[in-house]
């Protein structure tokens, strides 16, 4: 993606209010992105860990999505998860339930989409073999598709979950 400054960010958000979006923590070293590599931003907020946000282009403008997610509940340190955007596997910890309220009047309503996506949103870089997942039990799934492929897979996968937020 291109890269993007700190007030092309605070004013893509579709389903937060515009105070949040001026209050919310940015990451910390925005300038120095791997830009070219990402399908999207992604970043948990540095002063409100259950906070996290990612903001992709789509259709040539940026999207701003705000999720919350969900620490704890049963799954436990033994249980791996897959993220639903990368399908990178991870042991325990490594994948959350995050939440987006919908835009619109479902948002109003209390609506929101649930996704299970990689804790650190560096799907981008799993995408590319540039991060791997860590940790006790961690399983390498060997896939017979390039980088690319797997990147244009992150990215529809990531353009059907823009969809049901926004939709
Ligand atoms: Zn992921």
């Amino acid at each position: 993606m291109r890269p993007v400054t700190e007030h092309d960010i605070r004013t893509s958000f579709v389903n937060c209010s515009k105070g949040e979006a001026k209050r919310l923590g940015l990451p910390k070293d925005l300038a120095d992105q791997p830009w070219e590599d990402l399908d999207f931003l992604g970043w948990r907020d540095p002063g409100a860990p259950e906070r996290a946000y990612l903001v992709a282009e789509r259709d040539g403008r940026l999207v701003g999505i705000s999720l919350r997610a969900t620490t704890g509940g049963s799954r436990g340190f033994t249980s791996r998860s897959m993220c639903s955007l990368c399908l990178t596997t991870h042991p325990g910890g490594g994948v959350a339930l995050m939440t987006a309220r919908r835009t619109g009047e479902p948002g109003r309503q209390g609506n929101s989409v649930g996704q299970y996506l990689c804790t650190d949103l560096a799907c981008s870089l799993y995408t590319r073999g540039r991060k791997q997942a860590a940790g006790d039990g961690v399983i390498v799934v060997e896939e017979s598709l390039t980088p690319e492929e797997k990147a244009v897979r992150t990215r529809a996968n990531l353009h059907s979950f823009l969809d049901k937020v926004t939709g």
